[in-house]
């Protein structure tokens, strides 16, 4: 890809507040038009990347650059205004003062009257508030006023969007609609997108590529399909969502689980390893089949769509498999339990 295709790259980014370090070593690189969310929990970075990349902070170790351009290095420290770049955070901070149209048009360059107003009336109509644009703020709904935010960020033309939890003000249904409706435009406008959210949910739905950050490092950084199946360590494993866990030894290219062998060709004879099947891999029967495992039904956890049902094994070992809700799995129920062995995860010890 060549250097204006790139959008938005850090470089080993590393920062500290005083003597405390808080980003180890950050790289990333965000290409046009595409969503890259960092996931983490509470103080373990996110923030702070954010404002580095926004000039808010001076970098001091590293690099940041968009389309190629080197904005913050040690000793180079562009400004914030002369950033390519647009913000949406979780209180949407349009002025109060100033109608839709108003707000909008406060962030966009200085061009001839015609070009504007079309590209205002672009702006609003791909947000949807074309109709609202005399508006003022405070008569619009929460989720009204979350697009009018996105319009005004887009009306600088930026290269990068950064969005800081931006939904998550939101109710459920609200958030799933403005959600999909900010991706969508900042896809079709092009911008490279860094996301902050701490829903892994959220990621998994709104990205491209998801970065796992702790402790000011990040983990691991791939597709949402990568992260969920192919996780590298067992925190990111549980970052989106429990699995059922177990040990064993690798002999002759197999791991043993209560369902019989896995598979683990690239694994070293004797190396122990862990195995986890989420959940959903568990398939629950009244009856026994080929290689399923007797067990007995603990406790049920209505979700939704699925019902979380704890089973005991023989071993002694409680295992949690998603059931769809209408299976009407109760406790003290004998429940067969088989896997999807190709579903297993296998990870280092
Ligand atoms: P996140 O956005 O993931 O919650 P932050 O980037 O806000 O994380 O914070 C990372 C760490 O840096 C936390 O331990 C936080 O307490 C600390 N921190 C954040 N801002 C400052 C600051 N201005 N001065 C000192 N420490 C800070």
């Amino acid at each position: 890809m060549n250097a204006a295709g790139t959008g938005l790259t850090v470089e080993a980014a590393s920062h500290s507040y005083g003597s405390v370090p808080v980003l180890r070593d950050v790289s990333l690189s965000v290409p046009l038009g595409t969503i890259h969310s960092l996931l983490g929990p509470s103080g373990s970075g996110k923030t702070t990347l954010l404002r580095l990349i926004a000039g808010l902070e001076t970098l001091t170790a590293g690099r940041i650059l968009i389309s190629g351009q080197e904005l913050a290095a040690p000793g180079r420290h562009v400004p914030p205004e002369r950033r390519p770049m647009g913000f949406v955070f979780q209180d949407y901070a349009l002025f109060p003062h100033l109608s839709v149209r108003e707000n909008v048009l406060f962030g966009m360059p200085k061009m001839k009257t015609a070009p504007r107003r079309e590209r205002l009336d672009h702006l609003l109509r791909s947000v949807g508030m074309l109709e609202f644009a005399h508006a003022m703020p405070h008569t619009l709904s929460g989720g009204q006023q979350q697009r009018v935010a996105l319009a005004r960020a887009l009306a600088r033309e930026p290269v990068v969007m950064l969005l800081d939890e931006p939904f998550s003000g939101l109710d459920a249904r609200l958030r799933s609609e403005i959600r999909q409706l900010t991706l969508k435009v900042l896809r079709s406008e092009r911008v490279a997108t860094l996301l902050v959210t701490h829903d892994p949910q959220e990621a998994l739905l709104a990205s491209d590529v998801i970065s796992v950050i702790s402790n000011g490092c990040i983990e691991q950084t791939g597709t949402p399909h990568e992260l969920y199946f192919c996780p590298k360590t067992l925190h990111v494993a549980e970052v989106f969502g429990q699995a059922n866990r177990f040990e064993g030894t690798v002999k002759s290219g197999r791991i043993a689980t209560p369902w019989g062998p896995v598979e683990a060709p690239a694994c070293d004879e004797g190396q122990r390893m862990t195995v986890l099947f989420r959940p959903e891999s568990l398939l629950l029967n009244p009856q026994p089949s080929n290689g399923s495992t007797p067990g007995r039904v603990r406790s049920t956890c209505l979700r939704g769509e699925t019902c979380d049902i704890e089973v005991t094994l023989p071993s002694g070992e409680t295992v949690v498999a998603a059931a769809p809700s209408y299976a009407g799995w109760s406790p003290d129920m004998t429940a067969h339990v088989s896997v999807v062995r190709q579903s297993a995860i296998l990870l280092p010890t």
